[in-house]
């Protein structure tokens, strides 16, 4: 059964759970002893989507790239797999000149490595994702056994600091806004406000194109993860997507086939945060990090269900954050 299938009919996700549960409860001894990961199928090659004819495109092969045709270039949101750059070359010549990044996630920024003259354009981030990079690429993200380390790629260049900025860029009307921390500590949302579009990185999103980019994710968590590594956090989900739905938009995901609208993004919203403040309620009532796992489906996935990186899984984030919040309460104003 496809991942992708599942998400359509969240309604069902219980009956779901149960058998990705046995699938995954099959996989997880292999990669629990680290051994070699069974060879990724091929991928199709992505396809060129139209959004708005002649202006605005997007393609996916595992995470999406936008393309915003400017007067004399392309503007390019995200550039996450090889040879993205090249697609756009169906609907016009002009070249690409700026790359805007959600985020610093390899499956969103490393196809600039395949983008023609990729250090003379304009790369821009926020100041934190920059940072995150020399981090990251540098020094944290060591190599499992069977997974590559990337090299650093071409850096951002030009240093987003402000937590909304309105500009043309080519002719084209953008604004950039970050919420907050929420997949990671510096998600930037690329609204297109004259085509009524935002590109908003990992804050919320389907599926991937291909599920075996992030095996086994568990449908408890409701297929999204956070990058606690990177200060993401689910609370921050929870008010970006707040924030979101105060655009008049509709939303490009960082993963999935199809576009999001407002009630698509309430309701990811509210199936996690239902579902947090649920286990929320159990730790609070004494619950320990081992037993919500238990409580929830958690135990039966194997810790390297996100491949290459391990992702945290919700009921950490519930138990940590909540852990800290009482903490918080019992200290609040003892400071001696
Ligand atoms: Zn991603």
């Amino acid at each position: 059964m496809k991942l992708s299938k599942w998400l359509g009919t969240i309604s069902t996700l219980a009956l779901c759970a149960v058998a990705l549960q046995g699938q995954s409860q099959a996989q997880a001894p292999a990669a629990a002893q680290g051994q070699a990961a069974a060879p990724r199928p091929a991928r199709p090659a992505p396809v060129l989507k139209t959004i708005v004819e002649g202006k605005v495109y997007y393609a996916g092969v595992g995470s999406n790239v936008g393309y915003v045709i400017g007067d004399t270039g392309v503007i390019m949101i995200d550039n996450g797999f090889a040879n993205a750059s090249a697609l756009i070359k169906s609907v016009t010549n002009k070249p690409i000149t700026h790359v805007i990044e959600t985020h610093d996630d390899t499956d969103h920024i490393n196809g600039l490595y395949t983008t023609p003259n990729a250090d003379k354009i304009k790369i821009v981030a926020m100041e934190d994702n920059w940072k995150q990079q020399w981090t990251s690429f540098k020094w944290t993200e060591k190599p499992k056994a069977n997974c590559p380390q990337s090299p650093m790629p071409p850096q951002p260049n030009v240093i987003i600091r402000q937590p909304r900025v309105e500009t043309t860029i080519d002719g084209v009307k953008f604004v950039l806004h970050h919420y907050g921390p929420s997949h990671t500590g510096h998600d930037l949302v690329i609204e297109l406000p004259e085509y009524k579009l935002a590109f908003v990185g990992d804050i919320v999103f389907t599926t991937d194109l291909f599920p075996d980019a992030h095996p086994g994710l568990p449908p408890q968590d409701h297929n999204m993860f956070w990058k606690s590594e990177k200060r993401g956090t689910p609370r921050g989900m929870f008010h970006s997507v707040d924030e979101l739905l105060k655009l008049d938009v509709t939303y490009v995901p960082g993963h999935g086939q199809t576009l999001m609208t407002k009630a698509d993004i309430r309701k990811k919203r509210d199936d996690v945060k239902a579902d947090y403040d649920k286990q929320s309620a159990m730790v609070r009532a004494g619950m320990s990090l081992d037993d919500l796992r238990k409580a929830t489906g958690e135990d039966k996935y194997s810790p390297a269900r996100g491949g290459c990186i391990n992702y945290v899984d919700l009921p950490w984030y519930v138990y940590t954050e909540t852990m800290r919040d009482m903490q918080e309460l019992k200290d609040k104003g003892t400071i001696k």
